[in-house]
């Protein structure tokens, strides 16, 4: 059984896993089936969604269908031939403290059943659990995850292991580095539920980078509880594979109508603004005057097939190397949506030591958010890293960025040159013609064809802290090469005077000679 993954962007995978009952494509989202109460059944999924795999809780099953469900199958009584996860009943242990059942009985429960992917029973962490009790926790579940090996007795069905720690970030670095060292199929985050419903998501973003900086790279990542479209492009850039969700039956039964970019409820829509095979057929008012059962059917429907999509969405984003830009999209649904690609800063370098080098599409920068991007990123550390001017290059002359690309070939550099060169009467042997250029900083014309230098698209005009991390980069390059002389073409316009004072600053420290022209406006 393994995990194969075909195409990356940012942390995000498009990948293969393979259960015993059928092949399954990730990212994906296995609806939560609870069989005492179901809005749509399984064969549904299956048939109308075509969709290849749901989860349902053991511990539930255990409860209600013990006999039949050992005599069945977990396939045949849920009437899916698809591939099956079960959890364990940890989540019921968080919510209603003890539950009667042992991490033994639920193992073996599992496979009796013979689920697909099975899960063993870990002991959550929860929100706002003491330090005390957070290490309880992840000692625990690692304790029952080192005994699943001499309890399990089958070898093909995939286990989960549950990283724990809740927000305590060492506790999720110790237990995601522990777990990892166990020979789990998956691994998943365990209780982010709350973090997401409070919608914290900066604090999820830290927990996921945590966990995923610690766990084995090759294998996939369940986020559980993460059920609504509108944040699986920040989970799924960060390296989530798999999601389940109960929030499209649970919000079908308040009336919640679930989109990519947040919720509406039922009693407020005019219109459907979806084109799923429910909406198309129905209207709100319609809707609205059915009975509450057939209401919460079509919603419960809605809501998966948005849900569906949006992965769809994001697959092709994906391939097409444009999932930074899906995610920006995506970011600007919500306020904590944004906060939470905001907190992405931090981890700006990790993510760009992850991410795809080369891509078939060039990207699209909009706004400062974009100065996180790994292609940018990637470029700076490797002009400080790898690069030196040519030899005999003794005065930097500096161009602004010009709207044809490669810079160095537009007519409005060519001719800006000539003048510069007359002005300054300098031999063109000794000079080294750069371009200073949004989002990169400096641009030297030897590499301002390699991509992305020449594959992208800026907004302008730029937002002040876009021009603010440009003219730094242009301070921290003066200061680091060997120039004895800069010379400046600025434009005042999109630049605000901040790359003259960048070069000033600099051509000080260095106590080099520094000449500035002004580009004439327009
Ligand atoms: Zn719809």
């Amino acid at each position: 059984m393994s995990f194969e993954i075909r195409d990356r962007d940012l942390l995000a995978r498009i990948g293969r896993l393979e259960t015993k009952t059928g092949v399954i494509e990730t990212p994906l989202l296995l609806p939560v089936i609870n069989p005492a109460i179901q809005p749509i059944p399984p064969k549904t999924i299956q048939k109308t969604f075509a969709h290849p795999a749901l989860i349902t809780n053991a511990y539930i099953l255990n409860k209600h269908f013990k006999d039949k469900s050992v005599k069945k199958g977990v396939h045949h009584l849920l009437d899916f031939n698809g591939v099956i996860m079960t959890d364990s009943g940890a989540y019921q242990t968080l919510v209603y403290g003890d539950i009667e059942t042992t991490p033994k009985e639920i193992v073996k429960y599992q496979e009796q059943i013979n689920t697909d992917i099975a899960t063993i029973l870990d002991l959550p962490t929860g929100w706002n659990a003491s330090k005390n009790h957070a290490t309880y926790t992840v000692e625990e579940t690692l304790k029952r995850a080192k005994e699943l090996t001499t309890i399990k007795t089958r070898q093909d069905i995939l286990w989960v292991g549950p990283v724990q720690g809740g927000q305590h970030l060492d506790l999720i670095t110790h237990s995601a580095k522990e777990m990892g060292k166990l020979p789990f199929q998956i691994y998943a985050l365990g209780s982010p539920t709350p973090v997401m419903e409070q919608y914290l998501f900066d604090t999820l973003v830290d927990m996921i980078l945590t966990a995923k900086k610690s766990l084995p790279p090759e294998k996939p990542l369940h986020l559980f509880g993460a059920g609504h479209p509108f944040m699986f492009t920040l989970a799924v850039a960060l390296g989530c594979d798999l999601f389940d969700s109960a929030a499209y039956a649970l919000y079908a039964r308040e009336d919640r109508y679930m989109t990519e970019r947040g919720t509406l409820r039922l009693n407020e829509l005019e219109y459907f603004p979806c084109s799923c095979p429910v909406c198309t057929r129905n209207d709100p008012d319609k809707v609205k005057a059915m009975e509450k059962i057939e209401r919460q059917e079509i919603l419960a429907q809605h809501n998966l097939f948005v849900s569906f999509s949006e992965l769809k969405r994001i697959k092709q984003a994906i391939i097409e190397g444009r999932l930074w830009e899906h995610l920006e999209l995506r970011a600007h649904g919500h306020p904590a949506l944004l906060q939470g690609v905001k907190k992405l800063h931090k981890y700006k370098a990790y993510l760009e030591k992850q991410s795809p080098i080369t891509k078939k599409t060039g990207f699209l920068f909009f706004s400062s958010l974009g100065l996180i991007r790994p292609e940018v990123v990637r470029y700076r550390r490797r002009l400080f890293q790898r690069y030196s001017p040519p030899r005999n290059a003794e005065i930097l002359v500096l161009l602004p960025q010009t709207r044809m690309k490669p810079f160095h070939k537009s007519r409005e550099h060519r001719r800006a040159l000539k003048e510069i060169l007359r002005k300054i009467d300098a031999k063109i042997a000794k000079v080294h013609i750069c371009t200073y250029a949004a989002p990169f900083g400096i641009i030297p014309p030897e590499l301002d064809e390699v991509y992305p230098l020449s594959q992208h698209e800026v907004t302008t005009p730029l937002d002040a802290e876009t021009v603010t991390s440009v003219a730094r980069e242009v301070t921290r390059y003066i200061t680091k090469m060997n120039y004895k002389r800069i010379v400046l073409l600025q434009n005042p316009e999109m630049w605000k005077g901040k790359i003259a004072t960048a070069c000033r600053r600099a051509c000080k420290r260095k106590k080099i000679q520094l000449n500035i022209y002004t580009r004439a406006p327009g």
